[in-house]
């Protein structure tokens, strides 16, 4: 049977890093095992439901490079995708249990439950539920009867469907990666699977999709764990047989412990959504890897190896690179530790990695147009870990310098300095045509005729052009500055740094 998974979140706000990752494992497996991915939108908590949030999701995983076979943007065999757009389907499923006595109607208020709840918690009872137990002091269709109960819901009596969670049971399965999990029914409360209005709850719809779209894998994050032994005791009610469970490792916090939230972004600075978001309703705006200026395949690498390993040394990884070795074996069961340096490193390497003239095209659209792009991209390349890194490091390029580093000064503008940058100038006049070899020639030939080591006197140099002690290639600054250019710096730092 070939393998079909999807990834299914719900359009309640912008898609964490998380959900990104869950999303990514999805892909590589599908590819991997030549099957199909689908995006189902889980939208049936009208009440969370946030305006764009699809969109959002679309266009951050389209911007990846993870893409889906089926789902609402590409239709697919499937369709709708989208589980608002489905609602008559788990209406007639629930009444299907409800039919066989896996499932019973229940009317109680807002009010009865409450007191139900208090009533429970006044006697200490741990795990105040609705179950087997308690919902024989309530109003369902196990306390007034079948009959009854049909008579009230004929008559249009506001009421939900509930699962009929068994006593006692012993629900086990095997998830992928934390192997075997058994879970005592008692634990389950007879949770609603139709509202009142008539939508289904997450748990209803999520079963009911997963089994008509034919999903063999359900991978997601390890916070539906908790729900995966009351989806199994749904696939059973059903007389369906369930597919293969894998949930992820949850990403920590930088510190190494905790889920990582939005709050430790903005404490830690750094991104935990994959694009900008600006929320709809406070207008609040949440930055996003994208607009920091990482380049998607930095991010996918990053998150691929958060909670997958390849079993070698090797880090660096391509989507097709990541699609030949993936596996869910080698999915760890221990939380990863979300370290935003290892996503700069990465980011390093990529820009690096990016031909010359995508780094022109990209710095163009950095700065508007610039001639100098070509240029910048070639002393810059090595050295940055953003793209805008490759203007905003070198200001000097397209401003002289105010001010000059003290402490370079006070070492380097020294009496051999002073004598020097005279003669600097004039061994520059000479210079024809101003590159980086006739420059070097020039200083390098030039100054020993005058007993001075031409390595003695760079920083000075360095200093008086660019007003720091440190960058990339001196000589080619030189070039990209133009010989009027530096002379007139170098005359400048004479006059204020002394001569
Ligand atoms: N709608 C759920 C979510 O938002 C899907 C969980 C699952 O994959 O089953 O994450």
């Amino acid at each position: 049977m070939s393998v079909k998974v999807r990834f299914a979140p719900s359009p309640t706000g912008p898609l964490h890093i998380g959900g990104v990752r869950t999303a990514l494992y999805n892909y590589l497996f599908a590819k991997k095992m030549e099957g199909t991915f689908i995006l189902r939108i889980e939208d049936t908590d009208q009440s969370r439901y946030v305006e764009g949030a699809e969109k959002y999701i679309e266009e951050s995983l389209a911007w990846l490079g993870i893409t889906f076979d089926e789902g609402p943007h590409v239709g697919g065999v499937n369709r709708p995708y989208r589980q608002s757009e489905r609602k008559a389907l788990y209406k007639e499923y629930a009444l299907q249990l409800v039919e066989n006595g896996k499932a019973y109607y229940a009317f109680d208020t807002a009010e009865e439950l409450d007191a139900m709840r208090k009533e429970l918690e006044a006697a200490k009872v741990d795990n105040p539920s609705y179950n087997a137990v308690t919902r024989m002091k309530m109003k369902n269709t196990f306390t007034l009867g079948r009959d009854e109960a049909d008579r009230r819901v004929s008559a249009g009596e506001p009421h939900v469907i509930r699962l009929n969670v068994p006593l006692k049971e012993e629900l086990r399965f095997k998830d992928l990666i934390r192997d075997n999990i058994v879970v005592h029914s008692s634990t389950i409360d007879d949770k609603v699977l139709l509202k009142a209005d008539g939508m289904p709850t997450y748990h209803l719809a999520n079963i009911v999709d997963d089994h008509e779209m034919g999903i063999t894998h359900v991978i997601r994050g390890e916070e539906w764990l908790p729900s995966a032994p009351l989806h199994i005791l749904l696939y059973k009610a059903f007389g369906w047989e369930h597919p293969q469970f894998a949930h992820l490792p949850l990403l920590l916090k930088p510190e190494g412990s905790g889920k990582l939230s939005k709050r430790d972004g903005l404490l830690g600075d750094f991104p935990v959504f994959p694009m900008e978001w600006k929320d709809p309703q406070s207008g609040e705006v949440s930055r996003g890897f994208k607009e920091d200026g990482y380049l998607p395949e930095a991010v996918v690498n990053f998150l691929a190896l958060l909670g997958w390993n390849p079993g070698t040394e090797q880090e660096l990884f391509s989507m097709e690179d990541l699609i030949e070795a993936f596996s869910l074996d080698r999915i760890n069961k221990s939380g990863a530790r979300f370290d935003i340096q290892k996503a700069k490193w990465f980011n390093q390497h990529y820009v690096k990695a990016l031909p010359n003239e995508v780094l022109v095209e990209l710095v163009e659209k950095e700065v508007g147009e610039t001639k100098l792009a070509e240029q910048l991209v070639q002393l810059m390349k090595e050295r940055v870990t953003f793209v805008r890194e490759i203007v905003s490091e070198v200001p000097y390029l397209f401003q002289e310098p105010e001010l000059y580093d003290e402490a370079v000064a006070s070492k380097k503008w020294d009496d051999l300095a002073k004598k020097a940058m005279p003669i600097v100038i004039e061994l520059l006049q000479t210079v024809e045509t101003f590159n980086t070899e006739n420059v070097h020639k020039a200083i390098w030939e030039g100054l020993p005729s005058h007993e001075i080591k031409p390595g003695k006197v760079m920083q000075a140099l360095r200093l008086s052009v660019t007003g720091i002690g440190n960058g990339p290639d001196l000589m080619l600054i030189l070039e990209i500055l133009g010989k009027d250019e530096v002379i007139k710096r170098i005359k400048k730092a004479l006059e204020t740094l002394g001569a």
